[in-house]
């Protein structure tokens, strides 16, 4: 960096009021991906942002471009990609958001209107504000600050902010097929995850996969009256429950042979902050073993999500003659969805009860994710956010899954995914009063602009 240039938090600060209300013109936009909810909101969200990133001057290609769905048939909805090259020799960086968002749900239930912005305390309350429009704003503010701050700008850029995240990225895997080369790139940034809290940054490093599956499970070939036959043959629901229940030990724990359990360090996690964020019961107490955040980010689980059985409405006096049950399993990171699927499934043969042979339908995988954080970006993103926070980023697991991630890594398998993020323990995206930490939202730019930076003196 030259002296003669402006220090990165001093352009940040003096563009900050400008990056705040382009975000609140994007909020007003009430792009819910959603077909049933006016697809021309989701249209004009993605001209907008075209708009934005054309503006930057960076961009030798900014496109606006949509992918079929996996039916082959639906058109999936907007994306704006936009790429510069990169000078020979430089990496060329990926920077995702999205711009699609939830439904705002229960009107009543918000403080404000979901999709006019205000500020209050210090936070922007509106729908998208945090998930994931500040996404976008801290890419677009930092590509547009970044030629005040270097003298020659050499790194490879590329915009790209999906259109259909909320709706479960419909059209995303085939998007990067169509769209490979000009997506290219040696480094993703996903800015949609978020900080530890709001003094404290983070980087997602790791996410549980997910297996769904459907379990049947037959005794009878027809509906017996339990008093006839009750006690002598049993009836499937008994023989699911026994299945069911040898999956845990006594505290909870899984008990399934060839599941993966790992135990990391984890940062520090209070049970009343577990009981306040759960909503336990006073009596109840929690399962499992480990630190809270082993369990949650490190451990597998099960649960039954849904059960096809009659119910009570038609119960009568009879023995059940099959029974199927929705089964999700969450998946530790470092182990492949297929082997979770094969011990689970090899688990439930081995422990079904009375002969009884298990059915599975509808299998689902979902991988697992952990980033290599001692790859060069990891390595330089956790620098930048450390200088602006003054406090070293924590290395993150997040319980549940981002499906896009994987489809990321499968199509770019030799690029580093860095998973950053502006939200908060506060944040509630996805419910009524979503909101955005403004400070977090700034450092947000300010770390982004340094990595960037940083990526534009890289050499090999
Ligand atoms: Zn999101």
């Amino acid at each position: 960096m030259g002296s003669s240039f402006p220090d990165v938090k001093t352009v940040v600060d003096e563009a900050f009021p400008h990056a705040l209300s382009e975000l609140c013109r994007l909020v007003r936009i009430p792009s819910v991906s959603w077909p049933s909810f006016g697809p021309e909101n989701v249209v004009q969200s993605a001209q907008e942002i075209a708009q934005l990133a054309q503006g930057t001057g960076l961009f030798e290609k900014v496109e606006v471009l949509r992918s079929l769905t996996s039916d082959g048939e639906t058109l999936g909805q907007p994306a704006v990609v936009a790429r510069r090259n990169a000078t020979a020799g430089m990496p060329t960086i990926l920077l995702y958001a999205h711009h699609d968002v939830q439904p705002p749900g229960d009107s009543s239930l918000w403080l404000s209107s979901a999709f006019e912005p205000v500020e209050r305390d210090g936070r922007l309350y509106g729908r998208g504000a945090a998930d994931d429009k500040a996404g976008i704003m801290s890419h677009i503010t930092a590509l547009q600050l970044l030629p005040t701050i270097v003298d020659s700008l050499e790194v490879g850029i590329v915009l790209f902010i999906e259109g259909e995240e909320e709706f479960g990225s419909p059209s995303f895997d085939r998007f990067l097929v169509d769209h490979h080369d000009m997506l290219d790139a040696d480094v993703i940034v996903v800015a949609d995850s978020g900080n530890w809290d709001t003094t404290t940054p983070a980087l997602t490093t790791s996410l549980r996969g997910n297996v769904t599956f459907q379990l049947t499970v037959r005794t009878l070939d027809h509906a017996l009256h339990s008093g006839m036959f009750g006690g002598l043959v049993p009836d499937a629901f008994l023989a699911l429950t026994k299945i069911v229940n040898s999956f845990y030990s006594e505290s909870g724990t899984i008990a399934v042979t060839g599941l993966l359990h790992t135990a990391p360090e984890t940062p520090e996690f209070s049970e009343e902050r577990v009981r306040e964020e759960s909503g336990l019961l006073s009596h109840v107490t929690t399962i499992g073993e480990g630190s809270f955040l082993n369990r949650l980010w490190h451990q597998p689980s099960i649960t039954i999500t849904g059960l096809d059985m009659p119910d009570l409405a038609h119960a009568s006096n009879t023995l059940i003659p099959s029974v199927t049950a929705r089964v999700s399993v969450r998946v530790a990171p470092g182990q492949s969805a297929e082997e979770a699927f094969n011990a689970v499934s090899q688990h439930i043969n081995q422990h079904a009860p009375f002969g009884v042979l298990a059915e599975f339908s509808e299998v689902r995988l979902g991988e697992p994710f952990t980033a290599d954080a001692t790859g060069w970006a990891s390595r330089a993103y956790a620098t930048a956010l450390s200088e602006v926070w003054d406090t070293s980023p924590v290395e993150m697991g997040v319980g549940g899954s981002i499906p896009f991630i994987n489809s990321f890594v499968s199509s770019f398998p030799d690029a580093q995914v860095l998973v950053t993020g502006v939200e908060d323990p506060d944040s509630r995206a996805h419910s009524p009063n979503e909101s955005l930490h403004i400070d977090s939202y700034k450092k947000a730019i300010e770390a982004e602009l340094r990595f960037l930076v940083t990526c534009n003196s890289f050499s090999n």
